[in-house]
């Protein structure tokens, strides 16, 4: 089966890693309160984590109603933040927007502190998604 997520291209910049994802035609384009549940069991304190949102200042203010690549995103970060060879003083952040909601192409922009981090990271992030988007419709 297609995978729900999937990554068009990556570009690794200087300070961030820039990714092109791309949702197969049948996947939602919004997360759903079963999804942030297994979320926040599978990855404890991502709901926490500071989001730029137009209702609060953490992720899960709008964990149950975003778009599935600013969840994709708010992983990112996290597996990041949580891996031991992430230094604690560094600050974590990203953007997401979509380039074309009805094709399902979106960009997702993570800074990192290790590239290879950055990538391990998002294939976690990735591998999570396509896992509990098929079993938690
Ligand atoms: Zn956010």
């Amino acid at each position: 089966m297609e995978p729900s997520v999937k990554v068009d291209r990556i570009s690794v910049k200087k300070d961030r890693i820039s990714v092109l994802v791309r949702l197969s035609a049948h996947a939602p384009r919004t997360t759903w309160p079963c999804l942030v549940q297994e979320a926040e069991l599978a990855f404890p304190g991502l709901l926490v984590h500071a989001c730029v949102n137009d209702v609060g200042p953490m992720f899960g203010d709008v964990a149950a109603c975003t778009s599935v690549p600013h969840m994709l995103e708010h992983l990112v970060i996290h597996l990041q933040a949580v891996h031991p060879q992430t230094p604690a003083h560094v600050t974590l952040a990203g953007t997401t927007e979509w380039l074309d909601e009805a094709q399902g192409l979106a960009r997702v922009e993570v800074n990192y502190a290790d590239d290879l981090v950055a990538l391990g990271a998002l294939q976690e992030a990735l591998a999570f998604l396509n896992e509990r988007m098929v079993d938690c419709v």
